[in-house]
C-alpha cells in the first residue's frame, strides 16, 4: 500500500485534485485531475504520473446532476479503490483568504473553520467553496486530517506601509488591508530560487505569476515586500476577465450615473472586464495572440503595459532588481508578452536573449542584462502536498 495526500482546489463549478505519495524529496503526483462544469454538465479529466490522461474506463463516473457533495466522497473512495493500492493520509487544500492571524499552512478544527467563515465576504467568489470542500471531506471521512493552505499567507511578512490603504486608520483597524494572494505559487517559487539563482537567490527578485489570474511579487531574502494584488484578487494587473488597478471613481460613475447594481458591478469588474473586455473576444491568451484582430493586439499591449509599468512601481518597494521570474500559464509560455513586457524595461537594464525567449528557456535574458530573467514553471499543489505531508506526519 501506498500512503499519500490528496490535494484539492475547488472552485465554484470545478475540483482540480492531485495525489501525492510520501516522500523525502520533491513533491511528485501520481494522478492529477480535475471535475469541470460540477452541477451543469460534469466532465472529468485525470492524468498519470507521467502525465499521460487516464484511458476512458480507468475515469470516475460521474452522475449528471452531481454536486460538490456528491462528488468529494465518491472522489475519495474512486481514489483508494480504484487506484490500487493508495490509502490517504490526510487531505490539504487551498484556501484563497488566511486573513491577518493565518501566517502558513494550518490543520483544520472547528475554530479555524469559524474564522475563515468570517472571512468568505472578502473573497466571495473562492473562498465559500473552499471551506464546503473541507466540510464535504470532514463529513464523508471524519478521521482524515486536513490541512488549510493560504494563498495570503506567504504575504504577511509584508511592513505595515505595503499593507496600508490611505483610508481611515478605523478601517485599516478593521482589516481593510492589501492582503495580497497567489502566495503558493510565491512560495513554490521562493523555494526554487537558490538552485537557480545560487546566492543571489536572496536579492531584489519580483516574481510575475501571469495566467487567467495574474499578480506580481516583490521579495528580498525570498519574503514578500509588496504585491500586486490587494484586498481581494481583483488589484493590480490586468487579467483574463478581471479589470485589475482601476480607478475608484469609475465604480462611483457606473452605480450612481450608470445605475448598475452592485452585482452588476461586481460581474462586470470580475468577469466581463480585462483581456475579455478590451478584445471583446476571449480572456485566453493564447486565442489572443493567435487574432489578427486589432482589438486582440491591443488588449495584449494593454496587459503588457500595465505589467510593465507595476514591475516598476514594486521595484521601488525592494530599491531595484537583480532578478524577474516569470511562471503560470502566460508567463511560462507567451514568449510574445514577456517580450512586450521586458521591451518596456530595457532603461532598468533588463535585455531578453530572443532565442532563449522563444524557446521557454530557463534563463532568458543576456549575459550582459543587469537582471535575470527566469521562466519557472509554478507547482502550487507541490506546496500543497509539502506542507500537508508535513503537518500530519506522526
Ligand atoms: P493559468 O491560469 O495559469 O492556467 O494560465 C492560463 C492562461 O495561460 C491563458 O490565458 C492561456 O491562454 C495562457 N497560455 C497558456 N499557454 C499559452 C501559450 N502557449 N501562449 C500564450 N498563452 C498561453
Amino acid at each position: 500500500m501506498t500512503d499519500a495526500v490528496l490535494v484539492l482546489n475547488a472552485g465554484s463549478s470545478s475540483l482540480k485534485f492531485a495525489v501525492y505519495p510520501h516522500a523525502e524529496g520533491e513533491p511528485t503526483a501520481i494522478l492529477r485531475g480535475k471535475i469541470a462544469g460540477i452541477a451543469t454538465c460534469p466532465v472529468f479529466s485525470a492524468s498519470d504520473a507521467t502525465g499521460q490522461p487516464l484511458p476512458q474506463d480507468a475515469r470516475m463516473p460521474l452522475p449528471p446532476d452531481a454536486t460538490h457533495a456528491d462528488l468529494i466522497p465518491a472522489l475519495l473512495d474512486w481514489i483508494q479503490s480504484h487506484r490500487g493500492g493508495v490509502t490517504l493520509t490526510a487531505a490539504g487544500h487551498r484556501v484563497v483568504h488566511g486573513g491577518r492571524r493565518q501566517t502558513g499552512p494550518a490543520r483544520v478544527s472547528d475554530a479555524l473553520l469559524e474564522e475563515l467563515d468570517k472571512l468568505v465576504p472578502l473573497a466571495p467568489l473562492h473562498q465559500p467553496h473552499n471551506l464546503a470542500a473541507i466540510r464535504c471531506v470532514a463529513a464523508s471521512a471524519p478521521d482524515l486530517p486536513q490541512i488549510a493552505c493560504f494563498d495570503t499567507s506567504f504575504h504577511r511578512t509584508q511592513d505595515r506601509l505595503a499593507q496600508l490603504f490611505a483610508l481611515p486608520r478605523a478601517l485599516s483597524d478593521a482589516g481593510i488591508l492589501r492582503y495580497g494572494f497567489h502566495g503558493l505559487s510565491y512560495d513554490y517559487i521562493a523555494s526554487t530560487l537558490p538552485a537557480h539563482l545560487g546566492t543571489r537567490a536572496g536579492g531584489r527578485v519580483i516574481a510575475a505569476h501571469l495566467g487567467n489570474g495574474a499578480s506580481m511579487c516583490a521579495m528580498k531574502n525570498r519574503q514578500s515586500v509588496a504585491t500586486s494584488m490587494g484586498f481581494t484578487a481583483l488589484d493590480g494587473l490586468m487579467m483574463g476577465q478581471r479589470c485589475g488597478a482601476l480607478d475608484p471613481g469609475v465604480v462611483l460613475y457606473l452605480m450612481e450615473e450608470k445605475h448598475l447594481s452592485t452585482a452588476e458591478v461586481t460581474h462586470l469588474l470580475y468577469s466581463d472586464s480585462g483581456l475579455l473586455g478590451v478584445s471583446g473576444l476571449s480572456n485566453d491568451m493564447a486565442t489572443l495572440e493567435a487574432s489578427i484582430a486589432p482589438e486582440a493586439r491591443e488588449a495584449i499591449e494593454l496587459f503588457c503595459f500595465r505589467a510593465a509599468a507595476e514591475l516598476a512601481g514594486l521595484a521601488a518597494a525592494i530599491g531595484g532588481l537583480d532578478a524577474l521570474i516569470f511562471t503560470a500559464g502566460i508567463g511560462e509560455n507567451s514568449a510574445l508578452v514577456r517580450r512586450l513586457i521586458c521591451d518596456r524595461l530595457n532603461w532598468m537594464g533588463i535585455t531578453l536573449d530572443p532565442n532563449g525567449n522563444i524557446r521557454n528557456a530557463r534563463f532568458i535574458s543576456t549575459a550582459a542584462s543587469a537582471v535575470d530573467v527566469l521562466v519557472i514553471p509554478t507547482d502550487e499543489e507541490g506546496v500543497i502536498a509539502r506542507a500537508t505531508q508535513d503537518l500530519t506526519r506522526g
